[in-house]
């Protein structure tokens, strides 16, 4: 079998899905490359710096590791994006780019994600379909859009196999979150458990679509392991799987850690929580191969807290 090459594989993605191939395909098969340096877990397998920005270092790599699949998680998130827009924009597509040309040249098979942050404020909130209005409003939903068209350009010109998913905000307690408008989801379980007040920077009744991370990466590698034929849409599938807001949120944690307290001081990324659905229709995803979430907002509450009450402890 030919290598994998995750690209980004310090993230809060990444170091949870490289950990999840390795555990199918073995530890040498995955190289997990970031443009930081990879630590602790991650470690059990090769690893190395690469810039996704830099296709030659990135072409070397796929033919000096004979790599077959790419997963390309290297992005500026929706929140951060807005403070560097342009910088977003370069990285953002021009990473994508770097990759799609090179599963072109090499015949790659290649994850990458999209992001309910396609979606902007006349998208119709509930049950947002698959294929609707999109105009979305921050430089990252921007380029996932655009990303998305890109994806579909190169697999109808070029026949690359390029697969991908619009994640709703993700939520695990193995690695902190990146810059994105779903955060609070994370920082929330970690000042439960550190007994400290919870300011929240979105307004209590923000209800966003979210998913529990265990899911997302078997939906990832469901979707990568599902036959070409299956995989009817080229740009990017809708996939759910929960919606709460941070109220909802606070009560099912409340109702195991008592005495927590949460204050709401919401700022500039209200905005873009406004602007996003509050609930994704995926029955396309389900229908072509599928998917189908494990994890309600109670099953995850209690996974996550007796698993970070190890690590609080
Ligand atoms: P993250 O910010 O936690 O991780 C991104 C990783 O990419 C980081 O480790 C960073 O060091 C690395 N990186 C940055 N610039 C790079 C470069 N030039 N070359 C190589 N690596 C570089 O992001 P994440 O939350 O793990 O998200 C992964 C992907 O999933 C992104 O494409 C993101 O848009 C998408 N997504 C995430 C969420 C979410 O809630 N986390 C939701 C929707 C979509």
């Amino acid at each position: 079998m030919k290598r994998i090459l995750i690209i980004g594989a310090g993230g809060q993605l990444g170091s949870e899905l490289t950990l999840a191939l390795r555990e199918k395909f073995g530890a040498d098969q995955v190289l997990a490359t970031d443009i930081r340096p990879l630590s602790g877990v991650l470690l059990a397998g090769p690893t190395t710096i690469l810039d996704a920005m830099d296709a030659n270092a990135l072409n070397s790599l796929i033919e000096s590791y004979d790599i077959g699949q790419v997963y390309h998680l290297a992005a500026v998130l929706s929140a951060k994006g807005e403070s560097s827009p342009k910088f977003a924009w370069d990285l953002n597509m021009n990473s994508l780019l770097n990759v799609l040309e090179a599963g072109k040249t090499y015949g790659l098979k290649i994850y990458w994600p999209s992001s309910i942050a396609v979606f902007g404020p006349d998208t119709p909130k509930e049950q947002t379909p698959q294929h609707t209005v999109m105009n979305p409003t921050t430089v990252y939903g921007i380029s996932k859009q655009a990303g998305e068209q890109w994806c579909a350009y190169y697999h109808e010109k070029y026949r690359v196999d390029v697969r991908s998913l619009r994640y709703p905000g993700l939520i695990g307690y193995k690695s902190k979150p990146g810059g994105g408008t779903t955060d609070y989801a994370v920082d929330i379980f970690w000042k439960a458990l550190q007994g400290e007040t919870f300011q929240c920077f979105l307004s209590s009744g923000t209800r966003l679509p979210m998913m529990y991370m265990n899911d997302a990466v078997k939906g990832t590698i469901d979707l990568m392991d599902a036959p070409e034929s299956d995989v009817k849409i080229r740009t990017s599938y809708n996939m759910g799987s929960m919606s709460f807001s941070p109220e909802e949120l606070y009560e099912a944690i409340v109702a195991q850690v008592p005495e927590f307290k949460i204050a709401y001081e919401p700022d500039f990324r209200q905005a873009i929580a406004d602007s996003w659905p509050d609930s994704i229709d995926d029955s396309e995803a389900r229908k072509d191969w599928g998917w189908a979430p494990q994890f309600d907002l109670s099953r995850m509450t209690q996974d996550i807290l007796e698993h970070l009450k190890v690590e609080v402890a």
